[in-house]
C-alpha cells in the first residue's frame, strides 16, 4: 500500500459508497493505520491510498495510544456547530503545504464502523477538524480549496513541483522498460 500524491486524479473524484465490509476491507484498514503512523499523520482517507471507497481512519491521540483508533465508513455530517475555528492543516498527499482552514469546531456525525453498525456521534475540536478534512477527501476536495489567496500563492511553487513529479512518474510508468531513464 502506497500513498498517492497531488495531483493524482483519484484525489479529485467522489469516492464510492462501501456496501460490503469484509476481511479484505479489514485488512486494508490495518494497512492504512500502519501507513498513517509511518507518515506521522492523524488521519488517512481511502482515496489517498488509491482506493475509491467512502472510508477513512484516524487517531487523534497519536501512534503511541492505539485506543484512539477510529474507522469511519460511509460517514456523513448530520449537523454542524455554529462556532468556527481557523487552524493550520496539512495533508499527507500534499507534502510541505500547510495553511489555515476555517471549520466548524463541532459536528454531529453518522457513520458505520468495521462491524457495519451505524453510529451517531458528536465530535469536537481536533476530532471534528480531522473528520471534516477526511470527509472532504471522500468528496474529491483537497484542503487547498479552503486556503486564502496568500496561502494559495505560497503553495503554488510546491504544487508545481508535485505536478512535475507526477508527470514524470506517469511518463516512466506508461513507457515501460523502453522509456526514458529517470533522472537521478
Ligand atoms: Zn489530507
Amino acid at each position: 500500500m502506497q500513498l498517492v500524491y497531488y495531483p493524482d486524479p483519484i484525489l479529485l473524484k467522489t469516492a464510492k459508497p462501501l456496501d460490503r465490509i469484509d476481511a479484505e476491507v479489514r485488512e486494508r484498514v490495518g494497512e492504512m493505520f500502519e501507513l498513517m503512523y509511518s507518515e506521522s499523520g492523524v488521519g488517512l482517507a481511502a482515496p489517498q491510498v488509491g482506493w475509491s471507497a467512502r472510508l477513512f481512519v484516524c487517531n487523534c491521540l497519536g501512534h503511541e495510544d492505539r485506543s484512539g483508533e477510529k474507522v469511519f465508513i460511509n460517514p456523513r455530517i448530520i449537523d454542524k456547530g455554529e462556532e468556527y475555528v481557523c487552524e493550520e492543516e496539512g495533508c499527507l498527499s500534499i507534502p510541505e503545504v500547510k495553511g489555515k482552514v476555517n471549520r466548524p469546531d463541532s459536528l454531529l456525525a453518522e457513520y458505520q464502523d468495521l462491524s457495519g453498525e451505524l453510529y451517531r456521534e458528536e465530535l469536537f475540536e481536533l476530532d471534528s477538524r480531522v473528520f471534516q478534512h477526511e470527509l472532504d477527501h471522500l468528496n474529491g476536495v483537497l484542503f487547498l480549496r479552503h486556503l486564502n489567496t496568500t496561502e494559495k500563492l505560497l503553495a503554488k511553487k510546491i504544487l508545481r513541483e508535485l505536478e512535475k513529479e507526477h508527470a514524470e512518474r506517469e511518463a516512466s510508468a506508461g513507457k515501460g522498460s523502453g522509456g526514458r531513464p529517470r533522472k537521478s
